[in-house]
């Protein structure tokens, strides 16, 4: 079909396999405008050291600003860019403005380390340690500043390879989080596989751990599992006041989700930062309290 040959000219990489539609390749070249015109912006949500409540972190989240359809979340163009090439692009993107942010707050004395989600297209791509350590320099930052969120499921496709990259990537000092722990197929091997700094618990396991015993007892194992392997481990999701006590009773190290604060945009992150960034913090090892 002529969707289809459009497709494998773009690049939409499964376009021989399942087919792709008109209206994904319209969305491709939408995205890849919008990419050249600065439509995409990264929005941020703070990292809470659970024993401080001091920010130690924030995630980078992507956010598509459409000139018609209005803020467009991640989950409604990113599925489409990870089957084509365009999820480098996106990546190469977010990645520097993440990095270009953390030396702006650093430059006012603000220590904000910033973590960064990597699709699994990324894992097989060669230049992805001169990607990082090239955005690094150019923010003339160290690689502590920057943690690389991975799911399992990007790990499976071509493990060797991935593997070898993220090692080289820890070699030169970037951290590494295990993201959205619990959802994938072989975790107990990738952790044993990968010099993770961080393990994150997905928030199908945080949202009712008050309410229901066997998301407690889940959310208990991984972080027993995490601390045995000296791991840091953050509660995404974390929705209310009493979760988030209960998460820390629980001796999760790090919390992150709305009943910290919704991602936002950097200028409305002032405030909290400014109030809860532990001062002149040192870089170096991350254990998530600031004792
Ligand atoms: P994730 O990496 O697991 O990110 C956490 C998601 O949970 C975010 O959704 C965040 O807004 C949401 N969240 C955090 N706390 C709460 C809460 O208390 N309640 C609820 N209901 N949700 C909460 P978001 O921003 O829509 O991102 C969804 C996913 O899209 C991310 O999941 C990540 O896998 C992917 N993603 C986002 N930005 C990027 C990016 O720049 N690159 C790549 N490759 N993937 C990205
Ligand atoms: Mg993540
Ligand atoms: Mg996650
Ligand atoms: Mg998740």
């Amino acid at each position: 079909s002529r969707a289809k040959r459009e497709g494998e000219r773009v690049g939409l990489w499964d376009a021989g396999i399942a087919g792709v539609r008109s209206w994904e390749i319209a969305l491709y070249a939408e995205l890849r405008a919008a990419i050249s015109r600065d439509e995409l912006i990264v929005f941020y949500q703070p990292l809470q050291a659970a024993a401080t409540g001091r920010i130690v972190g924030v995630e980078a989240l992507v956010r598509w600003s459409h000139p018609t359809r209005g803020l467009l979340p991640p989950g409604a163009f990113l599925p489409m860019a990870e089957r084509s090439a365009l999820i480098v692009d996106v990546t190469r993107w977010v990645l520097d403005e993440a990095l270009r942010q953390c030396a702006a707050w650093a430059a006012r004395g603000l220590h904000v380390p910033v973590s960064v989600n990597i699709s699994a297209r990324m894992l097989v791509l060669d230049d992805l340690p001169s990607l990082v350590t090239g955005s690094l320099a150019r923010h003339q930052l160290p690689p502590d500043v920057l943690t690389l969120e991975i799911t399992e499921s990007a790990l499976v496709t071509q493990p060797g390879r991935a593997a070898a990259m993220l090692r080289e990537l820890r070699s030169k000092g970037v951290k590494l989080a295990l993201d959205d722990f619990g959802t994938g197929y072989s975790s107990m091997e990738i952790l044993k596989a990968l010099p993770f700094d961080e393990v994150k618990i997905d928030r199908g396991f945080v949202a009712d751990v008050r309410g229901s015993l066997l998301d407690a007892a889940i959310v208990r194992s991984v972080l027993d599992l995490g601390h045995r392997l000296g791991l840091r481990v953050v509660g995404e999701g974390v929705e209310d006041d009493r979760t988030l006590r209960m998460m820390t009773e629980l001796g999760c190290d790090i919390l992150q989700g709305d009943a910290v604060s919704r991602p936002r945009p950097p200028s409305h992150l002032e405030d909290l930062l400014v109030e809860r960034v532990a001062p002149a913090e040192r870089p170096g090892p991350a254990d998530g309290s600031a004792a």
